[in-house]
């Protein structure tokens, strides 16, 4: 196999561990978002007056964009996944060029090459 091309079985056991950890940390934010409704739902329903209840309400958005995230990656794993299945991993979305090895490892799941992540204004890093 030519080196510019990626290695598939390397690919895929990188987005395996990386879908493992991902969910492992979704799994942890979720429950640690239960544990402060719970705990916002104890204290008094009047975030205004308050200051534990702000404190709670803010974490409880955090972990809401954190899990949000997390869900987000996971189906990008998922994509990468199916493009390792149809041959098309490791071929930027955009360009249609060679991602390069280096940003797949870096970026198991990424789809584009390092010229058009760059060119994007998406806040998303990949
Ligand atoms: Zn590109």
């Amino acid at each position: 196999m030519p080196l510019d091309r990626p290695d598939p079985d390397h690919a895929r056991r990188a987005l395996l561990d990386e879908r493992v950890a991902t969910s492992a940390l979704r799994d942890s934010m979720s429950a640690r978002l239960r544990s402060v409704v719970d705990a916002a739902s104890e204290a008094t329903a009047d975030d205004e007056h308050d200051p534990e209840g702000s404190t709670l309400a803010f974490e409880r958005g955090q972990l809401v964009a954190q899990i949000e995230r997390s869900t987000e990656r996971l189906s990008e794993i998922e994509a990468a996944l199916t493009r390792l299945d149809t041959g098309a991993y490791g071929v930027c979305e955009s360009c249609g060029d060679q991602i390069a090895p280096a940003r797949l490892d870096a970026l198991p799941a990424t789809r584009l090459c390092i010229r058009c992540a760059s060119a994007r204004t998406s806040r998303r890093r990949w």
